[in-house]
């Protein structure tokens, strides 16, 4: 069986029409193909909707696409409840029944109570149909559940057990709820599925051209406040966001799981229905972040080669983050990105202590002798003392130690000699001496780090010292690596004449690694279109994804021409030496970048294009090289219009250029320390002039 080349979500509503501003309750509908969501769809009333709908199965099915189209509500009732009423336990029979006897208007004014009444007479004793909007209308449904056995039908099916989902089928009222949407929405179900070529998941075939299924946004709920609370502040429409994550979820989910989920239910099913992705919310939730748009690759039009500040300059302002939110404990969250400020929760140090070992007293003559009467009480770190110091008095005390009430000095052990139960020195001593004051290094509530800030081990002590135990950071961002070419052999194996070694994929797997991500192997691809295009599918998983090879124009660079047949790809010319074209795009709405297929090429593509880019894509700051001038110890000349980056290290205070600028050196890259970076205009270095060397930790590396 082939995927779904079109996703529909529908967002079903039991309500009034709506206003004509699009708002919440209403029935929302989105469209997703290839990973990326189109923007979701107003319905004001269900007429509408449902015309809508059989517009899209007809047009897809004009147009050859398959069509998955799922809807937030139950398909079926706990078992029993269809033969109860209908004398069959076919569930169609039931969708048959509720269609003829279901009123529906434009102005969304409908009779479900009346036919609740109706399926309520069935059964002995109140409900099982509960939830009104008037507490004293339809006498034959009870307003609240207390009282009803549930005894004759279950409350619950078995899948919303296996989802968790909140609501039962049978609740017509009162949040949340979904009884209503049911009464409202089986009765335009049992419409589309006569239009042919209509299948009803999981109670038909499931090859059809278009299936209809039920899926519970609650699956995705991580997914979906996290997006709702990036946009605090904003209009934002709940029900809208969470159709759009769905499809899109939906849509990027790879071909096989989706099978996998359809061709996986339990005999209840057949009587019950099922949640699609029912029993796998965290893989479903994994797929739904935030895309990025179609065209956030492209370069200013009408030029040529692309300036690279231009081409950074725009990528830095399309791009977003992608990956999800978690709250870790800060002893687990080294090297993760921060998702929200840090706040101090308490100063640091929290109270006035003793930075020494000594005799802690209250201030000092400046000048002179002093003798000051010995306590018997030690104060140590650890336990605060309740004692106070009264003038005339000095106490023994040990580094870390709060200071005890009326100390504010402490003057160092070795400098006092004790006789007779008192201390003696010899001043001068300023008043303060030996002490640390609370709040000196650290005031309450003050901001320690900034979202986006990757976490070092120096800042979990910071943290921690400050009271904060808990963190919310970005989930790592997961890099696919994968490597294209015939003539490619695996490390290792065994190399014909005319075949290379992957180098490209273990020195980016490391490269992604020391940037702070998590690399993805996805392998070797031959030059193969229907082989590239499984293994892009198979790399859609990760959040981005990186190529090496076959980026350019030619008959062989199948990376940019797949990118080409999304419609989203831009083929970057950029004026850089070295590095040929880039083919930048999305797949399946993942980001992919597709590197040149040379070694030192893809590298430094990789550390001036994709370090920055990722670095966004994670949650963290747009990386600026960081780099510093050191005198030249070679001669140069280079043309305008390029800018360029030369493999360099520095030896006694002058930076070296690696002897040949051959892009396909590969030991150029293992002799450097990092690059140099050449300016784009014409340029004649001689020895002793100032460049730029960037090391390669400046590129945001470890
Ligand atoms: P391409 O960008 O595919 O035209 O490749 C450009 C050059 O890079 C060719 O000489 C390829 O053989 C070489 N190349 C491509 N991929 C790799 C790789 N993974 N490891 C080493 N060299 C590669
Ligand atoms: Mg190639």
């Amino acid at each position: 069986m082939t995927g779904f080349d079109t996703i529909l979500v529908a967002d079903w509503s039991a309500g009034k029409r709506s206003p004509k501003r699009p708002s919440k309750d209403a029935i929302w509908v989105c469209i997703a193909r290839d990973g990326t969501a189109e923007a979701p769809v107003y319905h004001r009333n269900r007429i509408d909707a449902e015309a809508w709908i059989a517009d899209l199965i007809r047009a897809e099915q004009a147009a050859g696409r398959r069509l998955l189209a799922t809807f937030d509500f139950p398909f079926g009732y706990p078992r029993g409840l269809a033969g109860a009423v209908t004398g069959s336990d076919d569930p169609f029979t039931l969708w048959d029944w509720l269609a003829e006897r279901i009123m529906d208007t434009e102005t969304g004014d409908n009779n479900r109570f009346e036919v609740a009444e109706a399926l309520n007479a069935r059964f002995d004793g109140p409900g099982p149909f509960w939830g009104k909007t008037h507490r004293d209308r339809w006498p034959g449904v009870p307003y609240r559940k207390e009282g009803i056995a549930f005894d004759q039908v279950a409350e619950r099916r078995r899948c919303d057990h296996v989802a968790q989902a909140a609501s039962s089928c049978f609740q017509l009222a009162f949040p949340p709820t979904v009884g209503s949407q049911v009464l409202m929405g089986l009765p335009m179900l049992s419409r589309l599925r006569r239009m042919g070529g209509v299948a009803v998941w999981p109670f038909e075939a499931r090859d059809a051209p278009v299936v209809l299924a039920e899926i519970w946004p609650g699956l995705i709920e991580p997914a979906v406040q996290e997006v709702v609370q990036a946009a605090r502040g904003t209009d934002v429409i709940r029900d809208r966001v969470q159709v759009a994550l769905l499809a899109q979820a939906l849509s990027r989910l790879p071909g096989e799981t989706l099978t996998a989920w359809l061709g996986d239910t339990p005999p209840e099913a057949r009587e019950e229905a099922w949640i699609l992705g029912a029993g796998h919310a965290d893989i479903l939730a994994g797929y739904a972040r935030p895309v990025l748009r179609n065209d956030c690759f492209a370069l200013p039009p009408g030029v040529h080669w692309t300036p690279v500040d231009a081409a950074l300059r725009d990528l830095r302002a399309r791009l977003s983050p992608v990956t999800g939110i978690e709250t870790r404990p800060v002893s687990e969250a080294a090297c993760r990105i921060l998702a929200a400020p840090v706040h101090a929760r308490r100063a640091h140090p929290p109270l006035p202590n003793t930075a020494v070992d000594g005799y802690g007293f209250a201030g000092g003559r400046p000048e002179g002798p002093h003798r000051l009467t010995l306590m018997t009480e030690v104060a140590a770190a650890g336990a605060a003392l309740d004692t106070a110091v009264p003038e005339g008095h000095a106490i023994r005390i040990l580094t870390g130690a709060a200071l005890p009430r009326g100390v504010d000095t402490v003057v160092l052990q070795e400098d006092v000699t004790i006789a007779d139960g008192a201390i003696r020195f010899a001043g001068p001593i300023k008043p303060g001496a030996n002490t640390r004051k609370a709040g000196e290094d650290v005031v309450a509530d003050q901001a320690l780090a900034d979202a986006g800030r990757r976490l070092t081990p120096a800042d979990l002590g910071l943290l921690t010292a400050t009271g904060v135990a808990e963190v919310d950071v970005r989930r790592p961002l997961r890099v696919a690596i994968l490597s294209t070419g015939d003539e490619l052999v695996e490390a290792g194996g065994r190399a014909a004449p005319g075949q290379i070694f992957d180098a490209n994929r273990p020195m980016l797997m490391a490269q992604v690694a020391a940037l702070g991500h998590v690399p993805v192997d996805i392998g070797r691809v031959p030059d193969d279109r229907a082989a590239l295009r499984a293994a892009l599918d198979q790399a859609a998983q990760a959040d981005v994804i990186l190529t090496s090879g076959g980026a350019s124009a030619g008959d062989e660079d199948h990376v940019s021409a797949l990118l080409q047949e999304t419609g989203s790809m831009a083929l970057w010319r950029v004026a850089i030496k070295p590095g040929r074209p880039l083919a930048l795009g999305l797949w399946r709405g993942t980001p992919v970048f597709g590197l040149p297929g040379n070694p030192v090429a893809a590298l430094v593509c990789t550390l001036v294009f994709a370090a920055p880019a990722l670095s966004v894509l994670a949650g963290g700051h747009w990386i600026t090289p960081q780099g510093y001038n050191l005198p030249a110890a070679f001669e140069k000349r280079k043309k305008s219009g390029r800018r360029e980056f030369l493999r360099a290290r520095v030896r006694d205070g002058e930076v070296e250029a690696f002897a040949s600028d051959g892009s396909g050196r590969i030991s150029g890259r293992s002799w450097a320390d990092g690059l140099i970076e050449l300016p784009d205009e014409a340029l004649h270095i001689r020895r002793g002039d100032p460049v730029r060397f960037i090391p390669w930790a400046g590129f945001g590396g470890g």
